[in-house]
């Protein structure tokens, strides 16, 4: 096992892992941008260094600076979190050249997934359904056109190395596609360095299903069931749940066996995510892989009671997994996120600054990731997650009143929050219903 880690990340991911390290008996060491040298991440690892100022292309995207922060403490191993580092396969294989264990996938798996395209391609050869869409990348407004006509509008046109909802266009008929082409790898050139872009149906009402994978070295995948993320807004996840109140006993069964097979085929090793869109049919059609620990794997892990963290760290030092996961894989309950984000509720409009008062909601069922603590300052250089409100109830229902209740508990004051929001959101007899789908917010908003 690692005696030492390097967490190349920041806010509650950082916490998470070092949570995590604690718990396995490894020592931790934190970077941190000058903006971050009061955050709490800091405080908690056993080391911390500096790596640079506060824009991240400078501190926690800068590969020279958290290699040479690794070489100084000695680590053995880094964990990358979620964002940042996390998906960078160039990344991946400096540490490997570095003598340093990357924790995530091999390099050459990171890159094929980190492409959406060839992740569709080598997805489709494992088996697994794909929304219809082109073979390859769009070269040119006829070829568009030529494929958009194939698939039949609507379309939409995605940028490969896609991230955060961005680089999406929705096309509704032929004569927009052009336009809309060329906004899509302006956008996709500029966010991603790649202005490739593809096409593919656009689904209607669709449900964002995705499926957590663990795989270690030696061939062995485990599915830990599915969470429902078709809470968003802008293509960002605000509010997540496990189970999917769409998904029977059976379709989970068909597609951990499916998943097993095709991840396996694929190579894939340490922890991810399938993404995947429902169709109101019930069918499910692969869109992405996240090659990482995703946001919302609370609420996998306390449906399964299997710890996602420690589980990568350990696969990445080389057990297998019938030495992590003791039991077989069984879903127990229902668990709700909600992501606090520094945000005005009704505008969406960033909100940096000082937390003035601060109390964190507890109680049975309650959990709280979160780097936020009375006085400390919300930076506005990174993304605006504050918090994360992950609750637990024997039941969907349960659930929620656990949840509303929490968030009624739930107090920050200084800066703007979603928290209202999503009190707003979980008192809706819609999402109450349980029938939801990925147009739900635009719906609920324009309800107000
Ligand atoms: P990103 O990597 O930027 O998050 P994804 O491919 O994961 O992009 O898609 C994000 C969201 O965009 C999905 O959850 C869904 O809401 C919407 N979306 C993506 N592809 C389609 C599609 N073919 N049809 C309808 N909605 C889509």
């Amino acid at each position: 096992m690692f005696k030492k880690i390097l967490i190349a990340n920041r806010g509650e991911i950082a916490l998470r892992v070092i949570c995590a390290c604690k718990e396995l008996g490894i020592k931790t060491v934190a970077v941190y941008s000058e903006a971050d040298r009061h955050s709490l991440h800091v405080r908690f690892a056993d080391e911390a260094v500096c790596i640079g100022p506060a824009k991240s292309a400078r501190s926690y995207l800068d590969i020279p600076s958290v290699i040479s922060a690794a070489e100084i403490t000695n680590v053995d191993a880094i964990h990358p979190g979620y964002g940042f580092l996390s998906e960078n396969a160039n990344f991946a294989e400096v540490c490997e050249t570095s003598g340093l264990t990357f924790i995530g996938p091999k390099p050459d798996v990171i890159r094929t997934m980190g492409s959406k395209q060839l992740a569709r391609e080598a997805m489709a050869k494992a088996g697994l359904p794909i929304v219809p869409g082109s073979a390859g990348i769009v070269e040119s407004p006829e070829h568009g056109l030529e494929t958009a006509a194939k698939i039949g509008y609507p379309v939409i046109l995605k940028a490969t190395a896609g991230g955060g909802g961005r680089g999406m266009r929705v096309v509704n008929e032929a004569s927009e596609l052009p336009g809309m082409l060329a906004q899509a790898q302006a956008e996709a050139g500029g966010a991603f360095a790649c202005p490739d872009v593809y096409v593919e149906k656009y689904i209607r009402k669709p449900r964002h299903i995705e499926f957590q994978v663990l795989a270690d070295q030696h061939g062995n995948v485990e599915i830990l069931g599915e969470r429902e993320c078709s809470i968003q807004r802008r293509h960002q996840k605000l509010i997540e749940e496990s189970p999917s109140p769409r998904v029977s006993p059976e379709l989970r069964q068909e597609m951990t066996a499916r998943l097993k097979v095709a991840m396996k085929e694929v190579g894939y090793t340490n922890a991810g995510t399938v993404e995947f869109l429902m169709d109101e049919d019930g069918s499910l059609y692969f869109i992405e892989v996240n090659a990482r620990v995703q946001v919302e794997h609370p609420v996998t892990e306390l449906v399964t009671g299997i710890d996602i963290v420690k589980a990568q760290i350990r696969i990445a030092a080389g057990e297998p997994l019938s030495a992590i996961l003791t039991e077989p894989v069984t879903i127990r309950g229902h668990a709700i996120e909600c992501r606090i984000n520094a945000e005005n509720p009704d505008t969406f409009a960033p909100s940096a600054g000082r937390i003035t008062g601060l109390n964190l909601p507890g109680g049975i069922g309650v959990r709280v990731d979160t780097w936020a603590y009375t006085d400390c300052v919300v930076p506005p250089y990174y993304d605006s997650l504050v918090a994360k409100l992950i609750c637990f109830g024997k039941d969907r229902s349960e659930a929620i009143t656990r949840s509303l209740r929490a968030l009624d508990m739930f107090i920050v004051e200084g800066i703007h929050t979603s928290i209202p929001l999503h009190h707003r959101i979980l008192s809706d007899p819609e999402f109450q219903s349980g029938d939801i789908d990925t147009g739900y917010i635009a719906r609920f908003l324009a309800k107000k």
